[in-house]
């Protein structure tokens, strides 16, 4: 583990995916020295550090959980606000925050960012110090370094790579299906080379060094040229990469103790003898939109009357799932529709489920227009049951953050739409995407 010295305090670094992380438990020993994690804590649970915690996985990371995190910034201006390093990593899929097992118990460690913010916060005079000895530290590795550093980059590139084309030859093999290493082509040479038994020729690329979108783009179109559908396998995506395209079918690799996955995105990891069994089936096909299973999810809370205090219930939609697996917010997915919770099919829902024997604990008052004296106009609205008072939309909302995290649900259903709803009921969002739905249907 290395370690530089600030004012007489050890700070331990280490390296992921290139970039530098920075032990925060070593930095809050500076604040108190028998009790660091208390330190981080606190300082998560500010607003500042929530905001810029979100932001910064924002800029770094396509798997951050957006949602989540913005209602850790509300939550985060409440006095009973409560955060831990693990639940952010746990919550928003957060790569910025990292935790190691190390000898002496669990160690926080965050990207350098993220650390020197920290730092700052414990004292800007300590901050300025770690700043100026990591930058030294830094010039220092360049020096010396370098020219190891990326032999044995490449001595592990070499490696990989072999071994994922071994992989996907006997992915091949085990399917029937005629392949070839290294296989030449007229101007162009595949990593391996697949003869479908339909007469569909693939060519598998698997890229462990860096390679920019247009190069890849240029050898696509090779592969194009000549009726020949491409695959390509990334270690690391091309920077500019940020969308999924139809004309370039571009998937991210990663080796987990010794089994390589291949990534679509925050929908699934396949193990890469999968991918290459189900690739050339055609069950991995590119759709311009994400669709919903058919199913909702109805989640009750509790609701205090603002005005007389008396316990009532309301309910959010909860998260859809596409068949291809990714969660889309209800939010999200009906920006430019009716409010989901209250089309006629889902109250009708709510109130058949309110009277049965199962759900007559609920108390939930008329769902009808309400005028507003705040936003001043008429809305369809969640009241109370004994007085009607309006429950305002920004409560409403408040209350689903809560719930979010657990606290007030009290109940929930799930329904079929398909059988129950009006066909119209169909949500679509334009992410494009290679979809892999499985048992289920391709998105629309
Ligand atoms: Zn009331
Ligand atoms: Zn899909």
């Amino acid at each position: 583990m290395a370690k530089i010295i600030v004012k007489d305090t050890e700070i331990a670094f280490c390296k992921k995916e290139q970039e530098d992380y920075i032990s925060l438990t070593d930095i809050a020993k500076f604040r108190d020295m028998q009790n660091p994690l208390p330190v981080i804590n606190s300082w998560l649970q500010t607003y500042n550090a929530v905001e810029y915690l979100g932001l910064w996985e924002k800029l770094s990371n396509t798997n951050f959980n957006h949602y989540i995190s913005e209602g850790f910034k509300i939550e985060s201006t409440k006095l009973f606000f409560e955060l831990s390093p693990q639940k952010w990593i746990c919550e928003t899929n957060a790569i910025g925050i990292m935790m190691k097992t190390e000898r002496y118990g669990d160690v926080v460690y965050a990207h350098s960012d993220i650390a020197f913010k920290f730092a700052a916060w414990i004292s800007v005079e300590f901050e300025l110090y770690l700043v100026a000895e990591f930058k030294r530290l830094k010039t220092e590795e360049h020096k010396s370094f370098g020219r190891s550093a990326s032999k044995r980059a490449e001595k592990k590139d070499i490696s990989l790579h072999d071994q994922v084309k071994k992989q996907i030859l006997l992915a091949c093999k085990m399917l029937g299906v005629q392949a070839q290493n290294e296989y030449r082509g007229t101007d162009w040479r595949a990593d391996v080379f697949a003869l479908g038994s339909n007469g569909t020729k693939y060519a598998f690329e698997v890229q462990t060094s860096q390679q920019s979108l247009n190069r890849t783009l240029e050898r696509q179109a090779k592969y194009q040229r000549d009726g020949i559908v491409g695959c390509w396998l990334f270690e690391k995506e091309p920077s500019r990469m940020n969308v999924e395209r139809e004309d370039l079918p571009l998937f991210k690799i990663k080796e987990v103790d010794g089994q390589i996955y291949v990534s679509l995105k925050e929908r699934k990891e396949l193990p890469l003898d999968v991918f290459v069994n189900d690739y050339l089936q055609d069950k991995i096909q590119f759709r311009p939109t994400l669709s919903i299973l058919p199913k909702v999810d109805i989640v009750f809370m509790e609701m205090d009357c603002w005005k007389c205090g008396t316990k009532n219930h309301i309910y959010y939609i909860g998260d859809f799932v596409s068949p291809c697996n990714t969660k889309i917010h209800h939010q999200e997915a009906m920006w430019n529709s009716d409010k989901l919770v209250f089309r006629p099919e889902i109250i009708r829902k709510v109130r058949e489920y309110a009277s049965s024997e199962k759900g007559n604990t609920l108390n939930i008052g008329q769902i009808k227009e309400r005028y507003s004296k705040t936003t001043e106009h008429s809305y369809m609205s969640f009241g109370c049951s004994k007085c009607d008072s309006i429950f305002g939309d920004w409560f409403v909302h408040e209350a689903t953050i809560e719930a979010w995290y657990g606290g007030g649900v009290v109940d929930r259903i799930s329904f079929d739409v398909s059988r129950d709803v009006d066909p119209k009921f169909d949500l679509r969002l334009n992410v494009p995407h290679w979809c892999h739905p499985g048992e289920h249907e391709f998105c629309k």
